[in-house]
């Protein structure tokens, strides 16, 4: 390998990302290959991904698929050589609780917006007025002034209406992110929305016409195949298998141990040094694949644009999930689980704390047994916190309550394990967009590049894509600033 030497600080999967491209990508090292070393705080790598033994399973603790239409991740999975670890989603469709009752989302909407009014006839909990504004939207669609961004709450809520918006829409999209509609960046989140709109015309034809979306900075979406993939051996076992192959073409990886201090040396013969607690590593170049507010806490003194990153939100989520014994639970007869708007009532004036169900073995046949079922519930938003404050217990006994509603029957569970992900989710709020070409400019032309699921979308393939292409940022500044 050559002298040189880049530093990744955060291993989650963005990170290992940066570090697979850094080490020769599909094809592997070869002598132009710098010194890398990747520094994580945590124990394990992997971040918001990781799996653990329950109920006679390894189950995901974060993310249990990702999109297919999105190319990066399948990429990746088949560079490593572990195509066979694929599995496709064995389900499709899903429910939305509806006053009071389940009703079946239509199928052919565009990431939760219907496209046409036609679609909306079987959904029994809809007004008349939530059916008229879909029909008016075909027929008379509302003209609407739109600049530069707009929030998806603003063009949903303006082109469909109040009750499709926040009753239809929001579960599906504000749940992605677990934000608000009324505040996330259609320009950053759903691009395919903000063209739909500025059209001018019916939104749900608009949205037809576009094909198949995938959340996030626009990409190129297939149609073919299966839309999600999960692996064998779970979404969590993939970083440990990157991390693997790193160290085997020789990447240092150092974990437990936090990055302190990044020293500029622009006279010392390395531009950087990264400092941990006991050591210091020379760095020709950095890759910082950490939340935002750390990358602002250790970059932001070198320039405004980086001490901006620090404004970025994040919302935490929890998921708990639950083993029932398959005689005691009744699940509707099809769909991957259900959808709960914000603000639905349950006791003494409080609202439910269950923002979506998933029915995790159905969806995965690898988590298939006879005699029990998995089923899996998403609690927390950006302004719902109410899961932080309760105990494993607390939550375990509430959201059993609230499944014991949701669904025909839950009975008791066999098992319960609660996971929580506090402040996991950037929200993407309107200029995010001019916030992240600003970072980056600056970042650039300190020698750092910057990724992570605060700049090119949340989500798996968005954040190895970010990986991989701030890898190559780095590898240029060494050809930049050597030959
Ligand atoms: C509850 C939940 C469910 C999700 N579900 C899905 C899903 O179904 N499908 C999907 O595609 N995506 C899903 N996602 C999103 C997906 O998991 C993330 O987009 C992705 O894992 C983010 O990876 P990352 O590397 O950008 O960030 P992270 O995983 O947050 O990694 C950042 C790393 O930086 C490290 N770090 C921080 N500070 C320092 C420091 N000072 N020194 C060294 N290291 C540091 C952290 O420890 C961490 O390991 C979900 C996310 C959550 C939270």
């Amino acid at each position: 390998m050559s002298r040189e030497s880049i530093v990744v600080v955060g291993a989650g999967i963005s990170g290992l990302s940066a570090a697979w491209e850094l080490s020769g990508g599909a094809e592997g090292p070869d002598e132009a290959t710098p010194r890398i070393e990747v520094i994580e705080d945590r124990a394990v790598v992997g971040g918001s991904l990781a799996t653990a033994a329950f109920a006679d399973r390894t189950i995901d603790l974060g993310a249990d698929g990702f999109l297919a239409r999105r190319p990066e991740a399948v990429e990746l999975v088949r560079e490593l050589g572990c195509e066979d670890q694929l599995e496709a989603i064995d389900a499709s469709g899903a429910s939305l609780w509806l006053r009071g009752a389940l009703d079946e989302l239509p199928t052919g909407l565009a990431l939760g917006i219907p496209t046409s009014s036609g679609q909306l006839k079987n959904v029994r909990g809809l007004s008349w007025r939530a059916r008229l504004d879909a029909y008016r939207d075909e027929h008379v669609p509302v003209r609407m002034n739109i600049g530069e961004d707009a929030t998806i709450g603003d063009i949903v809520r303006t082109k469909l209406g109040r009750e499709l918006c926040y009753q239809f829409v929001e579960p599906m999209l504000g749940g992605i992110q677990a934000g608000r509609i009324d505040d996330l960046s259609a320009k950053s989140v759903f691009p395919a929305l903000l063209e739909a709109a500025r059209e001018g015309g019916s939104l749900m034809r608009a949205m037809r016409a576009s094909g198949p979306v995938a959340p996030g900075p626009a990409t190129t979406a297939t149609n073919d195949g299966p839309t999600f993939f999960s692996l064998l051996s779970g979404v969590g076992w993939l970083p440990g298998e990157v991390a693997r192959q790193l160290r085997r073409r020789g990447v240092v990886l150092r974990t437990g141990v936090t990055v302190t201090a990044l020293r500029r040396t622009p006279s010392g013969s390395y531009p950087w040094e990264v400092d941990t607690q006991d050591t210091t590593t020379p760095a020709d170049a950095v890759v910082m694949a950490t939340p935002a507010i750390v990358t602002a806490q250790l970059l932001g003194t070198y320039d405004p644009a980086l001490a901006q990153l620090g404004n970025v939100r994040s919302a935490g989520a929890a998921m708990i999930t639950f083993s029932v014994a398959t005689s005691a639970v009744a699940l509707p007869a099809t769909g991957t689980g259900i959808l709960v708007p914000l603000g639905t009532p349950w006791s003494s004036g409080d609202t439910m704390l269950t923002t979506a169900v998933t029915f995790l073995d159905r969806k995965w046949p690898h988590l298939r047994r006879d005699d029990d079922v998995v089923v899996r519930a998403h609690v927390g938003r950006i302004d719902d916190h109410r899961w932080s404050e309760m105990s494993d217990e607390l939550l375990i006994a509430r959201v059993s309550a609230e499944l014991n509603v949701l669904l025909e029957s839950f009975g008791s569970p066999n098992d319960a394990l609660v996971q929580r992900w506090p402040d996991a989710l950037p929200q993407y709020y309107l200029g995010h967009e001019t916030m992240v070409t600003n970072a980056r400019v600056a970042a650039s032309s300190l020698g750092v590049a910057l990724c992570g699921n605060t700049y090119d979308g949340v989500g798996i393939p968005a954040s190895i894509g970010s990986g991989r292409r701030a890898g190559r940022e780095a590898l240029e500044t060494l050809h930049f600033s050597f030959h």
